[in-house]
């Protein structure tokens, strides 16, 4: 005799039924029309090479598991190629939808690590990439100059940089996040 079948649930704490409303707003308008078909994995070229899958990353946000979508990494593994945006049958913004929720996601405090390294620096000294000799040198080698006309040889335009990202509240999302070391 085969073994009866286990009903399974989820427990009703993990959705948050508005969440998929707020996506919708955000611009993300049709993503409620989902019929699963899975074309958005299909053509995933992030999903190909990892466990990233984007018709699960939608029915999560459609049942409202907001606090299991935004701490995945597996949002961060879309290289917003737009494919699965060209091709869902239900032309749903697939790409758009996912940027909604990263946006959302450190808005929650879910920031990866090496983000949060890359606004630190950017943060810190007007640039996502440091200057450093190796890149100096390479600089060199291509005939341009080792220093560029950027925060690095304008080293009082780093306030303005810093202004800015303090108006536009990137640097309070940052310190919020707390520091990588
Ligand atoms: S291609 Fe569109 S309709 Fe199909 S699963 Fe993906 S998002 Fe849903
Ligand atoms: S936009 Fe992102 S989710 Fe869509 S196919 Fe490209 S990598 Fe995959």
């Amino acid at each position: 005799m085969t073994d009866s079948i286990k009903r399974q649930s989820i427990d009703s704490d993990r959705f948050d039924p508005d969440f998929v409303d707020r996506v919708v707003d955000a611009g993300a308008d049709r993503i409620k029309t989902c019929i699963q078909c899975g074309t958005c994995s299909s053509v995933c070229p992030s999903g190909r090479r990892t466990a990233f899958r984007t018709r699960e990353l939608m029915r999560k946000a459609i049942l409202g598991l907001k606090d299991e979508v935004l701490s995945s990494p597996d949002l961060w593994l879309c290289s917003t190629c737009l494919t699965c945006l060209e091709r869902c049958p239900r032309q749903i913004k697939v790409t758009d939808a996912i940027i909604i929720m990263r946006n959302m996601a450190v808005q929650e405090g879910y920031m990866l690590p090496q983000h949060k390294k890359v606004s630190q620096k950017l943060l810190d000294t007007g640039h996502a990439v440091p200057l450093d000799d190796a890149n100096q040198e390479m600089r060199k080698e291509l005939g341009l100059d080792e220093v560029p006309e950027t925060v690095h040889s304008h080293r009082k335009a780093l306030k303005d940089v810093q202004k800015l990202m303090d108006i536009t509240g990137f640097k309070k999302l940052i310190e919020r996040q707390g520091r990588e070391e």
